[in-house]
């Protein structure tokens, strides 16, 4: 029998996330934990979540900056001073892979450490412990990454982000010669 209303939500439990790129801390576990327990997603094979501390100098929000997530359904959020992301139906083989597409540098120059999780039970308990961590130690983003996912001077090849440098004359506003 023809039912469509319980059609659609059987099509919409089949979807992955409808987010993508920043979200705040406990909409990220929120969306985590509901990926997790959907019965409808292979069991283990629901994507890799990934926790990144920066290296020395550089702040959690200002590594979120270099943060551009291209497909549907990877997100991130930041806190204590972590950078999470769960990266939807990576295979845990193609992290790199994913990881270069969504950072303009190499991750290596951009984060000293990182964690991985890619079983339902390993995520699900990294989730209960990110929901136990307090308002008060989550990060805002920086006013810029709100704004248009622009990359500057950048071209994605394919593989990975290339920057070509452009010539700039080292002239002052008044047409001085360079010190
Ligand atoms: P989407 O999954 O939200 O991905 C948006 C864009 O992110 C893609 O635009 C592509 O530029 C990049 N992207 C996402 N995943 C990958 C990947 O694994 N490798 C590479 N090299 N780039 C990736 P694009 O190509 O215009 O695709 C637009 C939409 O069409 C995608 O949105 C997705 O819904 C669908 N699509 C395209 N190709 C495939 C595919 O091979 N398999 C699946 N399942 N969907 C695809
Ligand atoms: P996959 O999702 O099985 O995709 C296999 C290959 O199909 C990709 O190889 C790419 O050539 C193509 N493909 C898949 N989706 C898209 C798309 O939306 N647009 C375009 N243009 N091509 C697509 P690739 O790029 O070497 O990626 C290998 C694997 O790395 C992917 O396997 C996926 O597991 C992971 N991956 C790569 N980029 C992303 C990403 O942006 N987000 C996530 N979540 N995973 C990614």
């Amino acid at each position: 029998r023809y039912v469509p209303e319980e059609i659609g939500t059987l099509l919409s439990m089949t979807q992955p996330l409808k987010l993508r790129g920043y979200q705040k801390w406990d909409i990220f576990c929120k969306a985590v934990h509901n990926i997790m327990n959907n019965p409808l997603l292979p069991a283990d094979n629901k994507g890799v979540m990934v926790a990144l501390r920066p290296v020395p100098g550089l702040r959690v929000e200002q590594a979120l900056t270099l943060c551009r997530p291209n497909r549907l359904g990877d997100i991130m959020t930041i806190g204590d001073n972590r950078l999470v992301m769960f990266l939807t139906f990576c295979r845990i083989n193609d992290l790199d892979t994913a990881l270069n597409h969504i950072f303009p540098l190499p991750t290596g120059d951009i984060f000293s450490n990182r964690m991985i999780w890619f079983e339902d039970k390993q995520i699900t308990a990294e989730i209960v412990e990110m929901s136990a961590v307090t308002a008060d130690r989550w990060t805002a983003p920086l006013p810029v990454t709100t704004e248009k996912n622009e990359v500057m001077n950048a071209v994605h090849d394919g593989r990975s982000w290339r920057r070509y440098p452009e010539p700039h004359r080292l002239t002052d506003a008044q047409g001085g010669q360079p010190q």
